[in-house]
């Protein structure tokens, strides 16, 4: 959807009747009147309120029908469909434009996710922590590919891991409880732990904290 949308955006349709750009943007769920679908989740609006379609709406619907009610241009995207929409308001769909940075923002993300996914086989031969790092710190990545990064954890056993994830809301119980056991795993493989009141990783052993000074319980 996310892609169709993004080349949705390259496409330039005008309104016949006011000659301004239509603005892209989410389809309503049903069709209104007829129970039927657009067979679009976008639909290309003409919101300008000058438009001689919506200005002379306002009489041709109350004439006909009774009642409040004006007519958009619409089209559909990708093809030469075309209807004069029926809207009750000014303010109809101009809560549903397409918001484009963030659809934008939505696909680079998208983007680095798919990448990060195609590094994760392989990750551990290469001794890279990244992929991994990048999907459990993306809250909005799978979940699926986001568990697979937390079990490549403990076969990477890179104290360069724990900082980043420490400093991390990932929102997920199940996340966050897979990536505390690693964490365990890979201090216990290193024979340290964290300071309770520094945080500074300090040997399992030691007695003081070397970075704050702090007396240690016994491990
Ligand atoms: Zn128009
Ligand atoms: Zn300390």
């Amino acid at each position: 959807m996310l892609e169709r949308a993004l080349a949705y955006l390259k496409e330039k349709h005008t309104c016949p009747h006011c000659k301004e750009e239509l603005t892209l943007c989410h389809a309503p769920p049903m069709h209104v009147g007829d129970g039927l679908g657009w067979g679009s989740e976008f639909l290309f609006i003409c919101l300008n309120n000058d438009c001689s379609l919506f200005v002379n709406g306002w009489d041709f619907v109350e004439n006909t029908y009774g009642h409040v009610g004006s007519y958009r241009h619409m089209e559909i995207p990708n093809s030469k469909e075309s209807y004069n929409m029926m809207v009750a308001g000014e303010g109809a769909f101009t809560g549903s434009i397409v918001d484009v940075e963030a659809l934008k923002k939505q696909n680079s993300r998208y983007q680095q996710e798919k990448k990060a996914i195609a590094k994760l086989d392989g990750c551990v031969e290469a001794n890279d922590l990244e992929p991994v790092l990048y999907l459990l710190t993306d809250n909005a990545a799978t979940q699926s590919e986001r568990k697979r990064a937390a079990e490549l954890l403990v076969p990477l056993n890179d104290l360069a891991c724990i900082e980043p994830l420490r400093n991390h809301d990932f929102g997920d119980n199940h996340i966050a409880q897979d990536i505390e056991m690693a964490i365990s795993t890979i201090l216990a493989s290193h024979y340290l732990r964290e300071c309770p009141y520094c945080a500074e990783l300090v040997k399992v052993r030691a007695k003081v904290c070397k970075h704050c000074q702090k007396e240690l319980e016994e491990a």
